[in-house]
């Protein structure tokens, strides 16, 4: 099944290009016999109904920001969706927006904005990655706390089967339904989080709401991390304050985030900072926000009051979030200076209950230093539970020690009822975590998804499944 053997207007060939689409942020490196760029959705079906007929495997790629290998490919065709990039206009009736799977989930940010609404799926990787991606990895972001991920504001997708088939589906608006197994109830879920394994999306339509009319954001710094965890808890728990997001650095985090910043020698004897962002209760947009009551929040829980920053302009909130990139994307860069000695980034995904984050970091950091190596960094969503905790290999030799110490970790993360991906997708890197968490019956229910839709099994060859 390898090789593309038929040719069409939108297929190259050409060493270049194969080589230009290799790598996603993984850290590998797969090139594919041939890369398809169509412009058109009738261009994908007629690229799917020849790659059926020749059984040429064909794995869907968006921006390429995959942490998982999921949008690269060592054989076959790989299928950029990125020129099906149109934004429709906003429908301000029904408050939805209607998108091309290409199109760059920032943009579409931007687009409903500019009409004073919120289009709420927030990967950190929202400039550098596409909507089809984020439907496909169902990702979420910093706002997920308050939103959830991008699934379950997917009001109706268009997606072309393996055969070229198209499926327009829309979710159901019942409240009720007691009609055959749930399972089957909204179709629009089996393609949520499919990681390009079920079929190819090529159109969205996105539910939008009301602009927060007030938004503020803090960065409270704090000499022991038990605190900031603690805090993190507290402030989940509170019916005073009501954050929409609750993102956590540890101490090699937020040296990168300061440094980005420029400001090296703010809050110097702090280990960790929580940033806070708080848009006020959904039911009262206009009442002021509680900075009172954050900050009485963070008194209790010791945090170091005088390096405390508020944020409260748009300006200073989109540096504040800037900063917050900077850690992965610092990682990433360092991740990649190793690549030509057999290292890279590793980076992990897990989450637990939130209340157990403290917990599992520590068996997480343990299990590090039993084996000898660098604990990495922590970092991200702490009021989902949410941390990542990322590596940097500097060679073959420490990556499989690394290896070795986060199959470690997955497993007691999954006894305190976690996950071993919360955002990212299993791609091919992780899918060989799956039957950590999924039990025999629920990957016969995957199977027997994959099968219907995809009996050749064509589609993104290696993710999810294996
Ligand atoms: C610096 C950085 C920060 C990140 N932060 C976050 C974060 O905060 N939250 C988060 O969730 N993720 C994050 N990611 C991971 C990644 O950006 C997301 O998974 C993103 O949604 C992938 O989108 P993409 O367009 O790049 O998809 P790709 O990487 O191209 O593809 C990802 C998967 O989706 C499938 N796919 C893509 N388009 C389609 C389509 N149209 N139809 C069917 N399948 C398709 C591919 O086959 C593949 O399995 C981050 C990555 C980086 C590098």
């Amino acid at each position: 099944m390898s090789g593309v053997p038929f040719q069409l207007p939108t297929i190259s060939t050409d060493a270049d290009v194969r080589r230009a689409f290799a790598r996603d942020a993984s850290g590998l490196e797969m090139t594919a016999d041939a890369i398809a760029r169509p412009t058109t959705i009738d261009e994908v079906a007629e690229l799917l109904r020849e790659a059926t007929a020749n059984r040429t495997h064909v794995t869907p790629a968006g921006a390429q920001s995959s942490t998982t290998g999921a949008s690269i490919v060592d054989h076959g065709l790989l299928l950029s969706l990125r020129n099906l990039s149109r934004i429709h206009e906003v429908n301000t009736d029904t408050r939805t927006i209607r998108v091309g799977a290409g199109a760059i989930v920032a943009d579409v940010r931007r687009a409903a904005e500019a009409v004073g609404l919120l289009f709420t799926p927030d990967p950190t990787s929202e400039e550098e990655s596409t909507v089809g991606g984020a439907i496909a990895c169902n990702a979420s972001g910093a706002r997920s706390l308050r939103y959830g991920a991008t699934g379950p504001h997917v009001r109706a997708l268009t997606v072309l089967l393996a055969n070229g088939d198209t499926l327009a589906l829309r979710r159901p608006a019942l409240e009720k339904n007691t009609v055959g197994y749930p399972v089957a109830h909204d179709p629009v879920e089996w393609f949520v989080g499919s990681e390009g394994t079920l079929g190819v999306v090529v159109e969205a339509e996105f539910a939008l709401y009301t602009l927060p009319s007030q938004l503020l954001g803090l960065i409270v710094p704090f000499a022991h991390e038990a605190d900031a965890l603690a805090f993190v808890v507290a402030a989940r728990r509170s019916t005073v304050v009501h954050p929409r997001c609750l993102e956590f650095f540890d101490q090699g985090a937020m040296d990168i985030a300061r440094k980005a910043e420029g400001s090296s020698s703010w809050a110097t004897g702090a280990t960790a900072m929580v940033y806070v962002e708080e848009t006020g209760a959904v039911e009262a947009h206009d009442a002021e926000l509680p900075l009172d009551e954050w900050l009485a929040l963070a008194e209790a829980h010791h945090a170091m009051a005088e390096d405390i920053r508020v944020y409260d302009s748009p300006a200073s909130q989109h540096e504040a979030r800037r900063m917050r990139h900077a850690v992965p994307a610092t990682m990433n860069e360092r991740g990649a200076a190793r690549r030509s000695f057999g290292g890279r980034k590793v980076s992990t995904d897990w989450a637990v209950p939130y209340p157990r984050l403290a917990a599992a970091l520590q068996v997480a950091r343990r299990l590090a230093d039993d084996a000898g190596i660098p604990r990495g960094i922590a970092y991200g969503h702490a009021g989902n539970g949410h941390p990542h905790q990322n590596f940097i290999a500097q060679d073959a030799d420490q990556l499989r020690q690394i290896e070795q110490v986060v199959y470690a970790t997955l497993r007691e993360v999954i006894a305190m009822g976690g996950t071993v991906a919360a955002e990212h997708g299993i791609g091919k890197l992780k899918s060989r975590w799956l039957p950590l968490q999924a039990s025999d019956a629920q990957q016969r229910v995957m199977r027997a998804l994959k099968r219907e839709f995809d009996p050749y099994g064509l589609l993104a060859p290696g993710n999810v499944l294996g």
